[in-house]
């Protein structure tokens, strides 16, 4: 969260002028069906250009210029809105926030009572006008005084009801968004009808919200944030609603049936203190990635009726509310190349090279392209304008060209014709496109993968020895290293007696690795360290895993139908490797574990972490310092539990070292048990 927002730099009146045009363009295509040419942070940063220009220059000010004007002055809509619409003003950081908490108080010459905390939903303003508990009329925002009537959705916007609980007449306030899945299903719809997707979820909600006759209807979700009783309404309820706190209004939202963010993880909160505030925006923050839907930021307002009464409105937006705004987890930037790289497993996967572009703190210069299906299916080109999306630890993927800012220079993306590891043919029978030799494509990668650390642990493998080996022709596959002698090795450069006895230890010591580590080391596509253990443990020898078919796999924990058949798949592709490690005498079983015919239920449930799903984050002291993470995970593992990296409503406990970070105020925001890691040894001791 940087303190300064970042601006566009305008050198002289033609610039100025430029850019107050481009800005006006902008908000006008916004509104209009949410297709910008400019991402939200491009035309924020554009807006503070124009204004830090307009203040040296207040002589060259034009009439068009956006600043001070809702919606950047795009007029939208007949329908006048009983109350102004109004947008907030935005804070940057910590400080920001401070100094305009600080103002306020100084306006209302004392302390604000309680500040109300709720997500800022990153959607479509709306006002939903209520008869007698009806749902009479959409309207969208507009230009903030008067916006369009979009009634004809009603009926496809999840969490705004026809009727409410009482047959009041009232206006709702609120955001129409899509979700992650709404979005993914409408892109699929209007794939279907026109070949195109929508750019983002945001500008999907907005066509769609203004769609009135598309042949395919999308859904809509909505979120309730405010309400209003018609104007001159003297009632009990309308008096009531004008002086009850924000936060007990939301409550009474809620009652009517209306969905508002109370059930999400980012639920609004009252807060006595600002320290209090700014530990929730954290929160929320932290959180974000993981959100089924878009927030951009947080709101923050003076909760009392008569704290916002006092407080009162400038003349584009109230005094006593704040949007503290999230660095942008998407925006546009160009598509410069597409890489194909073969992988260990022989997959071929193409990765965008974008023009870097800074998303969610850090500056972005690749972005996931999954397979040639999915190219083509979003009909990119190189030289293209693409949404981007990062947030998180979530891996950078392009979203969708920017159709309409093509220039007609962009290329055909070039498809590979053969591997372009080794030069052989591609099988492209499946989505993800496949080298032909498979594993074998790739040899130095797989068996430099099988020998690391986390899976046969053979120290003194580095990869130039690996090479050196496949150079030789002394190995094709990892499970050859079991077949070495020592005069083979002796023969190799750079070998010594020495370093030919550690070597051949170190692989003798690597056949009595655990089975899950065996099987990790397979690298079965689709299965890493933790799903490998779940694996070893649910089977417990390798016999079992190689009998089970796809249904039997699937009763593994996170395996479900469609990684199944890939495993089942990949352990016949795997058949002579795994024989010839039999042949090896390399362990096959997995210690402690039952398999699932002669398991005993009860044995596991008196594990101390029976189905308990654990996360450890942080640097490990105590009796557990000395261990990788993977050996953690293994133990977690052993007394029963399912190690799991990140921190979701499903994470049991939290084992968190030195330096816990964002897991840490994630589980605490979800109160999920944090043990450090010395409570947490003394818990599973028996497994030390
Ligand atoms: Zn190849």
């Amino acid at each position: 969260m940087t303190d300064a927002p970042p601006i566009t730099v305008l050198a002289d009146d033609t610039a100025y002028a430029e850019a107050v045009q481009l800005a006006v363009d902008s908000a006008a295509a916004y509104y209009a069906d949410g297709t910008s040419t400019l991402d939200d942070d491009a035309y924020d940063r554009l807006v503070r250009g124009i204004q830090a220009y307009e203040e040296a220059h207040p002589e060259a000010v034009l009439p068009l210029s956006p600043t001070g004007k809702v919606a950047g002055g795009a007029v939208v809509g007949d329908v006048p809105h009983t109350v102004p619409m109004l947008s907030l003003d935005n804070v940057f950081g910590a400080e920001q926030l401070a100094d305009w908490a600080a103002s306020l108080e100084r306006r209302l010459g004392r302390p604000v009572t309680e500040w109300s905390v709720e997500p800022k939903l990153d959607g479509l303003a709306i006002s939903a006008r209520y008869r007698h508990g009806r749902l009479a009329q959409l309207v969208t925002r507009g230009d903030g005084s008067a916006g369009e009537d979009v009634s004809h959705a009603i009926g496809t916007i999840v969490g705004l009801p026809d009727r409410l609980a009482d047959a009041v007449t009232v206006e709702l306030r609120g955001e129409v968004m899509m979700t992650a899945s709404q979005f993914e299903d409408a892109c699929a719809k209007r794939q279907a009808h026109d070949g195109t997707t929508f750019a983002n979820p945001r500008s999907a909600a907005a066509g769609t919200l203004r769609a009135q006759d598309r042949p395919y209807v999308c859904e809509l979700t909505f979120f309730g944030y405010g309400v209003l009783p018609p104007p001159g309404d003297d009632s009990e309820l309308a008096v009531r609603l004008r002086e009850l706190p924000h936060s007990e209004i939301m409550g009474w939202v809620a009652a009517q049936g209306v969905q508002t963010t109370a059930a999400t993880p980012v639920a609004g909160i009252v807060a006595e203190t600002l320290e209090r505030v700014q530990e929730r925006v954290g929160e929320i923050a932290a959180v974000r990635a993981e959100l089924p839907f878009g927030i951009d930021g947080i709101v923050i307002k003076c909760d009392l009726a008569a704290d916002q009464a006092e407080a009162g409105f400038s003349s584009r937006a109230p005094r006593w509310a704040v949007a503290y705004k999230l660095p942008a987890t998407e925006k546009i930037t160009k598509l410069i190349d597409v890489e194909w790289n073969t992988g260990r497993t022989g997959i071929i996967a193409p990765r965008a090279v974008l023009e870097p572009v800074e998303l969610d703190g850090s500056i972005v210069t690749y972005a996931t392209l999954h397979n040639v299906a999915d190219i083509t299916r979003r009909g990119l080109m190189l030289g293209d304008s693409v949404t981007v999306y990062k947030a998180g630890d979530v891996i950078p993927r392009v979203e969708a060209p920017v159709v309409h800012l093509r220039t007609g220079d962009e290329r055909p993306i070039a498809i590979p014709q053969v591997c372009p590891s080794c030069g052989d043919a591609i099988d492209s029978s499946q989505e993800r496109w496949r080298c032909v030799r498979g594993r074998a494509c790739r040899a130095i990668a797989s068996i430099t993968y099988a020998v690391g650390r986390d899976q046969l642990d053979i120290e003194g493998l580095a990869e130039n020895r690996v090479q050196q080996l496949l150079d030789a022709g002394l190995i094709v596959d990892f499970a050859d290293l079991f077949f070495l002698t020592r005069e083979q090795l002796l023969d190799l450069e750079r070998m010594g007696e020495t370093s030919t006895d550690n070597l051949l230890a170190a692989i003798e010591q690597a056949k009595t690795r655990s089975l899950s580590r065996v099987f990790c080391a397979l690298g079965v596509r689709g299965t890493g360290r933790s799903m490998s253990r779940r694996i070893a443990r649910h089977f417990a020898t390798m016999d079992n895993i190689r009998t089970a078919d796809s249904e039997a796999i699937q009763q593994v924990e996170g395996i479900g139908p469609e990684k199944a058949p890939v495993v089942v798949a990949e352990l016949i592709e795997l058949a002579p490797l795994i024989d010839k490690l039999v042949k090896a005498g390399v362990n096959m079983i997995e210690p402690g574990a039952t398999p699932p015919e002669e398991g005993a239920p009860a044995a596991v449930a008196e594990l101390p972490l029976a189905s308990m799903s654990v996360v450890v984050t942080g640097a490990m002291t105590g009796p557990l310092a000395e261990l990788s993470r993977n050996e953690v995970n293994e133990l977690i593992e052993r007394a029963g539990g399912k190690a799991s990296s990140s921190v979701s409503a499903k994470t049991s406990l939290l084992v968190a070292g030195e330096k816990a970070g964002s897991k840490r105020a994630k589980a605490e925001t979800l109160g999920i048990r944090v043990l450090s890691p010395e409570e947490f040894a003394v818990e599973i001791s028996a497994f030390l």
